[in-house]
């Protein structure tokens, strides 16, 4: 009970920038998903065109910003509002189905067809997707751990090629995992929040190239899984997953499974995904790396990047939602990625949440006792040292930013500025 108390003492830190977050994650508010599914859409979604069906998105999303305004401000009676068919939900997961076929979910824009396994885009990926393990993951920040843990979901495969990448088996390798179908992975969100979890942690590798199986599991999560579904999940690594506790009910709204979705993502996502994701993501959590695209280009072969990922950010933050960025602090990186990054979060989201981490250590290409090291990735095989930490903290300090009680709980070297 006494770990249960100073959890949410520290979400109460930083509570007024993640307010719907934590209103979500205790059962006071209803996920976005709920509400959603109380928009209705006149289309028919099978025979409409491509451009009908954004037409008819802007619209409904628009009524759903203004439902979520009012359930901010003065809550809302789900018992009121009956679910409509179809519902924003359902033309979401068309709109998805149809990118899909021309795919377009991140900056790449490849355009290739993933419904038929023949040419692949980046993320290498056709239509189907493979979850290497989903589990109470406890390694997330305070606010995302809680004391029942993120309810993470690890997907394979990623659009970009982060040469020190942590998790390089599973973005690395397609092939990595189980395959998994929607209705599975709604089973696992399920699992997870019964299990206590505070959030379902759609992550990888990256979530934005699963787009077409997230907002699918989403949309299905209306119904609880089949005891088949639940079997099926069984199949899947959950690590040690704790057991439900059963004096604890989590995840419930007005009698409806409620859970928030949190977007663990490197925030490389195209126009169009971000349209998808806003009635979708309860709260956002990016990894804002390289303050130029020469070091991108080098570190993780992705161009484009500053601008994408820095016109992202902005949406989100303009769009008022929760939101969380991480920095992660790369040696001999602190002049030309660290300073940029947080100079630009300063000047354009300043009151944003700041994670930054001075956990990185040496992986994949740039671990010289690892299979897939590269020499030209030598500068990058050692930790930060500890003037660079100090640097990159006191210039954040400088800058104003709140990034104090995020980083600090859990920083590896104990160093503060
Ligand atoms: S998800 Fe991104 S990298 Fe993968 S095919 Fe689509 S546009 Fe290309």
């Amino acid at each position: 009970m006494a770990r249960r108390l100073s959890a949410f003492r520290d979400w109460d830190r930083v509570g007024d920038r993640l307010t719907w977050y934590f209103s979500v994650a205790r059962d006071v508010k209803p996920a976005k998903y709920l509400l959603a599914r109380r928009i209705g859409c006149t289309l028919d979604l099978p025979t409409a065109t491509l451009d009908e069906l954004w037409i008819e998105h802007d619209l409904a999303t628009t009524r759903f910003l203004d439902l979520w305004t009012e359930t901010r401000q003065r809550g809302v009676r789900l018992t009121g509002l009956p679910p409509e068919n179809p519902s924003l939900l359902d033309l979401t997961a068309e709109l998805v189905r149809r990118m899909m076929a021309r795919c377009t979910f991140c900056r790449w824009n490849c355009r290739v067809d993933r419904t038929i396994d023949a040419k692949h885009g980046t993320c290498q990926l056709n239509d189907l997707s493979r979850v290497a393990s989903y589990f109470d993951h406890h390694g997330e920040e305070l606010v995302f751990r809680g004391y029942a843990g993120s309810g993470t979901v690890f997907f394979t495969s990623c659009n970009m090629r982060c040469q020190f990448c942590q998790n390089g088996d599973i973005s690395h390798d397609k092939n990595n995992g189980i395959l998994v179908t929607p209705r599975e992975v709604a089973a696992m969100a399920w699992q997870l929040r019964r299990a206590g979890c505070h959030n379902i942690n759609w992550v990888g590798g990256e979530p934005t190239v699963h787009l077409q199986t997230i907002v699918e599991a989403i949309r299905q999560m209306g119904s609880p899984p089949s005891r088949r579904d639940l079997a099926s999940v069984q199949r899947v690594n959950q690590g040690t997953m704790a057991l439900l506790l059963p004096s604890e009910e989590p995840g419930v709204y007005e009698g409806e499974f409620n859970v928030p979705m949190l977007w663990n993502s490197n925030f490389f996502m195209s126009p169009e995904t971000m349209r998808i994701l806003r009635p979708l993501v309860d709260v956002w959590l990016s990894d804002f790396k390289f303050g130029n695209n020469q070091c991108a280009v080098f570190l993780s072969r992705t161009p484009w990047y500053f601008e994408t990922v820095a016109t992202n950010h902005k949406l989100v933050y303009d769009w008022g939602e929760d939101l969380v960025i991480r920095h992660l602090i790369m040696p001999g990186h602190v002049e030309c990625c660290t300073k940029p990054v947080l100079n630009w979060i300063a000047a354009n989201v300043p009151k944003a949440l700041v994670n930054v981490m001075d956990q990185y250590r040496p992986e994949y290409a740039c671990d010289p006792l690892s299979h897939a090291y590269d020499d030209r990735y030598r500068t990058m095989a050692r930790h930060p040292n500890a003037n660079e930490v100090l640097e990159a903290y006191a210039y954040a300090r400088e800058l104003g930013l709140r990034f104090q009680d995020l980083s600090y709980e859990k920083n590896v070297t104990g160093l503060r500025a």
